[in-house]
């Protein structure tokens, strides 16, 4: 049955089951740019004059987060956005930063890119293939991760950014709160937040503009811009704990429609408190010198795991 937008009864692009809206191409579209307004005011995630490192990894998230960024700071002509992308290594990254190289031109942004081989000496897949020869406890996501967060920081740092905007959505930030607790991390589910603060000449401010909206209407919005996607499956996707709690999630969401928001929602009054309960020092890293809330952050207990590891065969 053909169905009409509840706003402006033009046919419909998308049935939102969790909301009950039914909404035409234009009424999503305005819906999704007021989502990422309310976000960024809600949480002051930006200044008129801020310089803006945008995590660009190429998906569908990053895509969106770039090209509606771009559009809010063209009304702040004095705010400036640069795509910024950390490539793991390997056989995709030359494919991958021509699609990249394209959209960055047609939004006319300046992109900076980098690689963990760079950065951190190894390529994902050799990290991988080391931890996995070497019977590592650790998933290549678990290194993947904390390599990915530090090594934007230092990308957003070197460009002299005041902000770096993340894609996440809401679907991240129920599994990443979900992992947390599940792993009884209460000091990392505390700093799953829109706006994590900075520290000057070190940790750049993170903002998360897409974070109150779900990953089915990012894909929606992302197909109708039109730009192109790159994001071909990570291989090691299906090892990580991320991965179960999706398919969980998903599977949950569609038997009862809302439950990816209210758990959003519970989640963020916990934060909250325990926010004002447990106040994280940073400190800087007795190896690398990189912000950490312990004494050696987690990219050097990585590497100094994988080499001990490797030690001992
Ligand atoms: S799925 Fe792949 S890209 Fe994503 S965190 Fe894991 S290893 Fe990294
Ligand atoms: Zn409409
Ligand atoms: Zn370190």
């Amino acid at each position: 049955m053909k169905r009409y937008c509840y706003l402006c009864k033009g046919p419909s692009v998308i049935s939102r089951s969790y909301s009950g809206e039914v909404l035409c191409e234009n009424c999503f579209r305005e819906s999704m740019m007021t989502a990422v307004r309310t976000a960024i005011s809600k949480y002051k995630m930006l200044q008129r004059t801020d310089r803006i490192a945008v995590a660009y990894s190429g998906g569908k998230d990053s895509t969106v987060l770039l090209s509606t960024l771009v559009e809010i700071q063209q009304r702040f002509p004095q705010s400036e956005v640069v795509a910024i992308t950390l490539q793991e290594g390997g056989k995709q990254d030359s494919e991958r930063r021509e699609v990249l190289a394209n959209v960055t031109s047609q939004l006319q942004v300046e992109h900076i890119t980098s690689t963990y081989k760079e950065l951190f000496s190894l390529t994902l897949d050799e990290i991988a293939d080391l931890a996995r020869k070497l019977d590592s406890p650790l998933s290549p996501c678990a290194f993947c991760g904390t390599l990915r967060r530090q090594g934007l920081n230092i990308l957003a740092r070197k460009i002299n950014a005041d902000k770096l905007a993340l894609g996440h959505n809401l679907d991240d930030e129920v599994q990443s709160m979900l992992m947390n607790l599940i792993r009884g991390d209460v000091q990392r589910l505390s700093r799953i937040t829109p706006y994590l603060k900075g520290v000057p000449g070190w940790l750049v401010p993170r903002i998360k503009p897409l974070y109150h909206i779900i990953e089915k209407d990012l894909l929606l919005y992302s197909q109708l811009l039109g730009l192109p996607i790159y994001h071909p499956p990570c291989p090691y996707k299906e090892t990580s704990l991320r991965n179960e709690i999706r398919e969980w999630l998903n599977t949950f969401e569609e038997q009862h429609p809302g439950s990816k928001y209210n758990l959003h929602a519970s989640f963020m009054k916990i934060i909250n408190v325990l926010q004002n309960e447990t106040e994280v020092p940073f400190q800087k890293c007795q190896r690398c010198g990189e912000l950490t809330s312990q004494a050696i952050c987690a990219v050097c207990i990585h590497r100094e795991s994988l080499s001990k590891l490797n030690g001992k065969k």
